[in-house]
This record gives C-alpha cells, structure tokens and sequence, in this order.
C-alpha cells in the first residue's frame, strides 16, 4: 500500500511557510515503511532538529481505480481518519532551496501517524468536518475540510490520474495553520469533531 500526501491544501498554511499558492495540487508519496507503529512513541531522528507536527484528515481507498472522475470518486472510499505528516522541516527547507524531492524529510520511518477510523456514514458532509490537535492538551492546530483549496473528491481525481489507487492506500489530505516543532516529552493528541482518534508521545 502507499501513501499519497497533498501539500499547500489550506491557504492559512500556505501563507505560515510563505510558499506560493499552488495552481495544481502538490502530491508527495511516503512508503509503508514510514508508519508509526500503534501504540508506538515517535522517536525525533537524528538528522533533524526542527520535526513539525501537520495533523491531516485521512481517507482509506476501498476499491481500485484509476482516473477516477470527481462525481464518482465518492465511491472508492467509506472510511476517513486523523493523521500526522511529520515533517523535518530543516531537511526540507535545504531540499526545497534546491529543487530536490522531499522524501527524506517527509517519508522516514515513523514519519505517518495513522489514527483510528471511522465510517463516511458518521459524517452527513465530509467537506464539512472539524479536526484538531493537541500538543500538551494544548490547542495548537485546527481545521475544517470546507476550507481545502482541493476537496477530497477532487484530489482522488486528480491523484488517480497519475497513480492506480488500491484498496488500502490512504490519502493524507494536507494541513491547516499552527504547524510546529515537537520535542522529547510532548504528547499528541488528535481530534475529529470530540472524538479523540490517536495519542502519541514524542521521543
Ligand atoms: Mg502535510
């Protein structure tokens, strides 16, 4: 299975890290291999000192399909989740500056938090839904699917043009504002609607 990552998907994030605003969706991939194990700490790697917290909603593919067009790609998902994008921001900052891809800021091991899931059916609109984080039990980021610049139907159209979509890859679709540094100790909790969907503990 892979991981499918939209970035630059909330204008309040694009203008925090000053990057231009995107006229196609950034996509990145991060491989299985970058999944925090459940019930697992994230351990800070050594290469970075600036690790980010960007908390995502996520959605689980349950059925095959490729150029999927938008007014169908309802139907290759019944599930969506919370997640976490780390990112060693100082890596992908010198990556960036010099036009290389992101993967080793973005794709190491532990760098995918993956919440638990809940029905599409518990949500009347999935383009309205609030999600949050909590560093410390400390609001620090928090969104609402209306405010993508790319919804999630249309990223599964756009994404599946380029990549066949199999049952079980998930799409992390990008962050709000308030991203930030973590460090050893923190405790990270995530939030759709009330419902607490992962804790983690930064090492
Ligand atoms: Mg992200």
């Amino acid at each position: 299975m892979k991981l499918i990552c939209i970035g630059r998907n909330y204008t309040d994030h694009i203008k925090e890290l000053e990057n231009d605003k995107p006229t196609d969706p950034v996509v990145f991939l991060k491989p299985d291999t970058s999944i925090l194990l459940k019930k697992q700490p994230f351990f800070i790697p050594d290469f970075s000192d600036d690790v980010h917290h960007e908390v995502e909603i996520l959605v689980k593919i349950n059925k095959v399909g490729k150029h999927i067009a938008k007014k169908f790609a309802h139907k290759y998902y019944d599930q969506l989740g919370l997640g976490i994008d780390f990112t060693a921001r100082d890596l992908q900052a010198q990556l960036k500056a010099k036009g290389l891809p992101w993967e080793k800021a973005k794709a190491f091991d532990g760098a995918a938090v993956i919440g638990e899931w809940l029905s599409k059916t518990n949500f009347e609109d999935v383009n309205n839904i609030n999600f949050s984080l909590k560093k410390n039990e400390e609001l620090v980021q928090s969104g609402n699917t209306s405010l993508m610049l790319w919804k999630i139907d249309e990223i599964i159209e756009y994404v599946s043009k380029y990549f066949t979509l199999k049952i079980g890859d998930i799409i992390f679709t990008g962050t709000p504002a308030g991203v930030g540094k973590v460090i050893t100790n923190d405790k990270l909790k995530g939030f759709i609607e009330d419902k607490q969907l992962f804790s983690i503990t930064v090492k």
